[in-house]
């Protein structure tokens, strides 16, 4: 998939940037919204560094970009870009879709992440043991909160964690304990690696739901784990698509054509 330097960007209308950002599947996917409604936009990956975001920022707007989706490593910094923030995002401190015209932000990827959780059945009142303490567990962790479900949580540097969930309602753990938990989520980059996580998944409860943030073409260790113990699994992908559709739907003020955004990526 063609990815451009924010530099070289050609004009447009919809990007996703990040850094890399040349593996994103926003583009094909947000290409199969348009095509299935028959809109002419664009929708481009452009790599930007985290030190230079206002600069291409300015650039983008210049080219008439109406809105961006942000990735690793930017979502903290276009949380500060932004001068309104929707739908909550103020608590999550990050943000990864932006209306560029005026600097507002909202996070599409909390209620992205929500909406998988439901679907596999497991509601708010549930308990949920989220791994990792980078931005998006972050994010996770206070959207899991306000939803009412009840939150474990556990880091490989726990120090980090502690910052994180300081003055929040959750229990920090020392070690993985997946016991009495109706999902476990990897927010950890560990798969992007092709690391496991030290998860005795033989003490989980049936039915428990693993559920792992990144997405390849094979199922990730850890999820190679509870899919051998017999529990269900998802990776990131129903959660890229959804938030995806949230954020098309804030751009463009219109439904989002699920089953072809799905269809695109394969589900
Ligand atoms: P960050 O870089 O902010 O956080 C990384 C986290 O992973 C830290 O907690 C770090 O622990 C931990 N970690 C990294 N390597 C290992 C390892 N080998 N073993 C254990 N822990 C490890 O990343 P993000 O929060 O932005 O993203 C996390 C994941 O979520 C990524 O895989 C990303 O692609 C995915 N993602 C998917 C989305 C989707 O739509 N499907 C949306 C957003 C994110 P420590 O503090 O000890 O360094």
């Amino acid at each position: 998939m063609s990815c451009f330097e924010w530099r070289d960007a050609p004009e447009g209308d919809f990007a996703v940037l990040g850094d890399p950002v040349s593996h994103s599947l926003s583009p094909k996917m947000h290409g199969a919204a348009y095509a299935e409604l028959g809109l002419e936009l664009r929708y481009l990956a452009i790599r930007v560094e985290l030190s230079e975001f206002d600069q291409a920022l300015d650039h983008l707007v210049a080219l008439g970009y109406q809105g961006v989706n942000v990735t690793v490593p930017l979502k903290e910094v276009a949380f500060e870009w932004c001068e309104s923030l929707e739908d909550g995002a103020w608590r999550y401190g990050a943000v990864n879709t932006i209306r560029l015209g005026d600097r507002a932000g909202m996070n599409t990827d909390v209620p992205g992440f929500l909406s998988v959780l439901r679907a596999h059945s497991v509601e708010p009142g549930s308990r949920v043991l989220v791994l990792g303490a980078g931005g998006s567990a972050r994010a996770l962790i206070r959207g899991l909160l306000d939803e009412g479900y009840a939150v474990r949580g556990w880091n490989r540097t726990r120090a980090k964690l502690d910052a994180v969930v300081e003055g929040l309602d959750i229990e920090v753990l020392d070690g993985i304990d997946v016991r009495d938990c109706e999902a476990v989520v990897n927010a950890t980059s560990a798969s992007l690696g092709g690391f496991d996580l030290p998860v005795e998944w033989s003490q989980a409860s049936d039915g428990c739901l693993a559920f792992d943030l990144a997405y390849g073409k094979e199922l990730s260790p850890f999820l190679r784990g509870a899919s051998g113990r017999g529990l269900p699994v998802t990776d990131g992908l129903p959660m890229l698509v959804e938030q995806g559709a949230l954020a098309f739907e804030w751009w463009l003020g219109r439904p989002a054509p699920r089953t072809a955004m799905l269809r695109s990526v394969g589900l």
